[in-house]
C-alpha cells in the first residue's frame, strides 16, 4: 500500500483512482430491489452480497446516490438512548461504525470527539441523571458532567450565570462524535459496486408490480422492473411509496435544517447538544461550525426550512456561544424526515408479502446506517427480522407496544 501510494505521488500521468470499476445498466429483473440510494439502501446492499451471498441486487434511487438525507445531515454519531432495544440496536451500529473504514477499505472519517448534552435547568439535570443512569445499566458508558467539567470540554462556552442559557451541567458519552457522511454513502456503494450490485441512479420507483398478494417487481420512470424481494428505504418519503403499494405508514414528514459558518481555526473539539433549545454544533473538519436545528414542526415536503427555525437555533447558538457571533453564515439547507409518534424507526415486514421497510428514522438515522443496512438485509435474505430489528416492527403500532424514546429521553436528533 505506501509502495503504491508513493508510486502514485510520483507518478506524472497521476492516473486518478476510479470510485467504481463497474458501470451499472438495468436489468429486467433480480433477486432483490432496494429503494433508495442512501446510506440505509446502499448498507443493506452491501451486507446482502457480503453477508448472505445475494448478488443479483440493484439500489434504485430517483435521484444521485447519498442525495437525500444522508448526504444532508451534521453527521452526528451516537448511542446514548434511553430503553433497552434502542440501546442494543444504536449501540450496535455505533460499533459497526468503528471498524467501518477497515471493513470498507475507504477512510469514513470516524471521530470519536465525544458528545455533551447540556442540562439548562434543575429539570434537565434530574432527566440527565436518570437517563445516564439508564446507559449505564445497558452498558453503554456515560457520564454526568458538572457546569465545571462542561467548560473544561468546551472552553468556548458561556458558563456565566446570567447568560439566557445558563449552563448548570449535563452529561457525555465519549465514544459519540462524527463521521463523514458522504463517505459512509460512498464506501458503501464502492463496496456494493465491487460485490456485484448495480446502483441506478435517476430512476423513480413509481409503482409495484403486485401478483398473488405478493410485491413482484416494481415500475419505474426506466420501465418495469421484476424482484422476488423489495425493500424500501426512502426516508421521508417512505409513507408515499407505501401509498403506492397500498398501505399506510404512521409516519409524517417535516424538514429539518443545518447550516454551516465559514471555517476557522479549531475552537470545539466535541459535539455540543442543547436538547431543551433543540439547537446542537459541532466543527467541521475543514473548520466550519456546523450547527443543527430542531424539526419545523409542520408536515412539507419541501427541501427549505422554515426562517423562524433558522432564527430561534441561530440565538440559541449564540447564545451559548457569543464568540460566533461574528462569523458569516455559508450555507443553510433541509432534508425531508420521515418522524414516527414514538421517535423508533420502523423495520422489517410489511403488510404485502416479500415487501420490507427501514424507515422512521426521523432526525436520528445517520448514526444508525450500519445496523439499518445489516437489519434490512437480514430481512430482505431470510424473510424473518433480525433479533435487534424484532421489536421496531410495524405491528407495534397494533400491540401498542411502543417504543417512546421521545417522551422518554426527549431525544430531537
Ligand atoms: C438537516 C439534517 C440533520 C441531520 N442530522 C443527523 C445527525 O446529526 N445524526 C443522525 O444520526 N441523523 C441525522 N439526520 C437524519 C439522517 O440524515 C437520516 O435519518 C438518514 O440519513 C436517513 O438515511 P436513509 O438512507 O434512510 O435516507 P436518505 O439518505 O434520505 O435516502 C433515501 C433515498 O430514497 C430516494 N427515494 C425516495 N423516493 C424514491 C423513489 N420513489 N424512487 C427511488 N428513490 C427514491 C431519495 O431520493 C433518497 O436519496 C439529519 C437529517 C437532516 C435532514
Amino acid at each position: 500500500m505506501p509502495y503504491r501510494l508513493l508510486r502514485f505521488g510520483l507518478s506524472r500521468k497521476h492516473p486518478e483512482p476510479r470510485m467504481f470499476t463497474r458501470h451499472d445498466s438495468l436489468k429486467a429483473g433480480y433477486d432483490v430491489v432496494i429503494i433508495g440510494a442512501g446510506g440505509h439502501g446502499l448498507a443493506a446492499a452491501y451486507y446482502l452480497a457480503r453477508d448472505h451471498g445475494i448478488r443479483n441486487v440493484a439500489v434504485l434511487e430517483k435521484g444521485y446516490l447519498g442525495g437525500g438525507n444522508t448526504g444532508r445531515n451534521t453527521t452526528i454519531v451516537r448511542s446514548n438512548y434511553l430503553y433497552p432495544e434502542s440501546a442494543r440496536l444504536y449501540d450496535f451500529s455505533l460499533q459497526l461504525y468503528e471498524g467501518l473504514s477497515r471493513a470498507l477499505n475507504f477512510n469514513i472519517m470516524l471521530s470519536q470527539r465525544g458528545l455533551v448534552m447540556l442540562a439548562h435547568s434543575r429539570h434537565d439535570l434530574d432527566a440527565m441523571s436518570r437517563w445516564a443512569n439508564a446507559m449505564r445499566m445497558n452498558g453503554i458508558a456515560a457520564e454526568l458532567l458538572t457546569r465545571e467539567q462542561v467548560g473544561a470540554l468546551a472552553p468556548a462556552l458561556d458558563l456565566s450565570p446570567r447568560t439566557r442559557l445558563p449552563v448548570l451541567g449535563g452529561f457525555t458519552q465519549r465514544r459519540a462524535g462524527t463521521a463523514r457522511h458522504d463517505a459512509v454513502a460512498w464506501g458503501y456503494a464502492r463496496a456494493a459496486s465491487a460485490l456485484g450490485v448495480d446502483i441506478i441512479q435517476n430512476c423513480e420507483v413509481t409503482g409495484f408490480i403486485q401478483e398473488n398478494g405478493r410485491v413482484a417487481g416494481v415500475n419505474t420512470n426506466r420501465g418495469r422492473i421484476r424482484a422476488e424481494r423489495v425493500g424500501i428505504a426512502a426516508a421521508g418519503h417512505s409513507s408515499v411509496l407505501a401509498k403506492l403499494a397500498g398501505f399506510r405508514l404512521p409516519v409524517t414528514s417535516y424538514a429539518l435544517q443545518a447550516m454551516v459558518s465559514e471555517p476557522i481555526k479549531p475552537i470545539l473539539d466535541t459535539v455540543i447538544l442543547s436538547p431543551g433549545t433543540g439547537a446542537y454544533v459541532s466543527q467541521s473538519d475543514k473548520g466550519e461550525i456546523v450547527m443543527g436545528a430542531m424539526l419545523d414542526l409542520f408536515p412539507s415536503y419541501a427541501q427549505r426550512g422554515s426562517f423562524a427555525v433558522k432564527q430561534a437555533v441561530i440565538a440559541a447558538t449564540l447564545a451559548l456561544f457569543p464568540a460566533f457571533s461574528r462569523l458569516n453564515l455559508m450555507r443553510q439547507w433541509a432534508g425531508i424526515v420521515d418522524v414516527v409518534h414514538d421517535s423508533s424507526p420502523i423495520l422489517g415486514p410489511t403488510p404485502i408479502a416479500n415487501l420490507y421497510i427501514n424507515c422512521g428514522w426521523g432526525t436520528g438515522g445517520f448514526k444508525a446506517i450500519p445496523v439499518g443496512g445489516w437489519t434490512l438485509a437480514h430481512v430482505l435474505a431470510t424473510g424473518r427480522s433480525h433479533p435487534l430489528a424484532e421489536p421496531f416492527q410495524l405491528e407495534r403500532f397494533i400491540s401498542g407496544r411502543l417504543i417512546d424514546e421521545a417522551a422518554a429521553s426527549g431525544i430531537a436528533h
